[in-house]
């Protein structure tokens, strides 16, 4: 047997047995929010939630971006990589949102895992919501901080961790330890929105917040400045990606000149990495104009949330969310896979996910609304899930 056969093996199989077997599909994308395999289907699976991501004027930026800056960066931003749209682009999230400094990473996954490997050491506290994305959670049991995990949006689960923080350091010291709390803005698998006030008062005298407002940024708050902006605060650090509403890739890390500094000097995902290359940036720096700019299309996200709710079955236990993420939570992952597949009889792109992704029993078909789609196509979707539902 070669080395780590067995394993594989076994772990392939069990996947297999249990129903969370993953497999790709490779599809083509086409306009109007539909992507095709073979045949065409309405996708109701993307994060491409202003549908920015097939727009002329952004395509066109990127175009033009790479005739001026040609293709790659060449080497990280601490080489020769950082380039004039780099700098552009910083100015412009770091005014947009608010903070003294922003600072971009080439994923929002590689953003996180530079936050808290760089911030955390040995002694400190990481305090996050039990449902934070995995790149949050990874990073927070691989460093040398204390990780505990706070009841999902409960503040008072929080202040309650806060309280045993500072009472455990006591007892040795009296120094405070560095805690760090961390939270989504909008909770990817749910679509619910963070109780981003309260947390903030009750973190604030104590740790400093961070943010990852991954699904939040572009499509909520006054000119899609995102979670923080709509709860009415301003967090130590906030993390927005580029892979969503952006409709491109990439992301950036927003905080104060001492933060910026303290990673440009000692992130390793930030220094050891070549730079997103510069017509991305230019690209992005056009993305993030359009958000501002173009109110419709969170308007027409709105329309078609109402539009879903008001056609679906009333038995049907879809969550009502604020964002373009509306679960429909159906338990074992056998269930979650029937619909899937029926709506894909039926002309719809809607994924199924499963565990570990989310919870055991509650594996669920995340839909998700982007401002490409039609009224007609959100309507015809209610239909068929009612459908499924009352043919089960
Ligand atoms: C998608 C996502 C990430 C990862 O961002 P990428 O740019 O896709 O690597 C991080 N955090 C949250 C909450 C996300 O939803």
């Amino acid at each position: 047997m070669r080395p780590f056969n067995t394993r594989i093996h076994h772990a392939l199989a069990a996947r297999t047995e249990q129903g969370l077997y993953r497999q790709r599909s490779p599809l083509s994308r086409l306009d109007n929010g539909r992507v095709a395999r073979q045949q065409p289907y309405v996708n109701f699976s993307s994060n491409d939630y202003l549908g920015l991501a097939q727009s002329p004027a952004l395509i066109t930026a990127w175009q033009e971006g790479l005739s001026r800056y040609g293709a790659g960066s060449g080497a990280s931003p601490l080489v020769t990589g950082y380039h004039a749209p780099h700098l552009e682009l910083e100015a412009q999230l770091a005014d947009w949102l608010g903070f003294d400094r922003a600072l971009l990473f080439n994923s929002g996954f590689s953003a996180n895992q530079a936050l808290l490997f760089t911030l955390l050491e040995k002694g400190d506290v990481l305090l996050q919501d039990k449902l934070n994305h995995a790149s949050l959670m990874e990073a927070g049991m691989l460093s040398e901080a204390t990780m505990r995990r706070f009841a999902h949006n409960n503040p008072t689960a929080l202040a309650r961790l806060l309280a045993q923080a500072s009472r455990r350091m006591d007892s040795d010291s009296d120094a405070k330890p560095n805690t760090l709390v961390v939270t989504e803005g909008v909770f990817s698998m749910d679509g619910d929105v963070a109780p981003l006030a309260e947390l903030h008062r009750v973190a604030m005298p104590q740790a400093l917040l961070a943010v990852d407002d991954a699904h939040g940024c572009g499509v909520l708050g006054e000119q899609g400045r995102g979670s923080c902006a709509a709860a009415g605060i301003k967090p130590d650090i906030l993390i927005v990606t580029f892979g969503k509403a952006f409709g491109l890739q990439g992301a950036a890390i927003l905080c104060d000149h001492a933060i910026a500094e303290y990673l440009i000097q000692f992130a390793r995902h930030y220094i050891y990495s070549t730079a997103m290359p510069p017509a991305q940036a230019y690209a992005l720096s056009r993305a993030c104009r359009l958000i501002q700019q173009e109110e419709w299309r969170r308007e027409v996200l709105r329309d078609l949330g109402g539009l879903l709710k008001d056609t679906l079955d009333p038995a049907i236990p879809l969550v009502d969310t604020t964002t373009p993420i509306k679960p429909l939570v159906l338990g074992e992952s056998q269930r979650a896979l029937s619909y899937a597949d029926a709506l894909r009889e039926q002309g719809f792109w809607v994924s199924a996910i499963r565990p570990p992704t989310v919870p055991q029993h509650t594996a669920r078909l995340r839909i998700t609304l982007t401002a490409a789609h039609q009224p007609d196509d959100v309507k015809q979707l209610a239909v068929a899930i009612n459908e499924v539902f009352y043919r089960e």
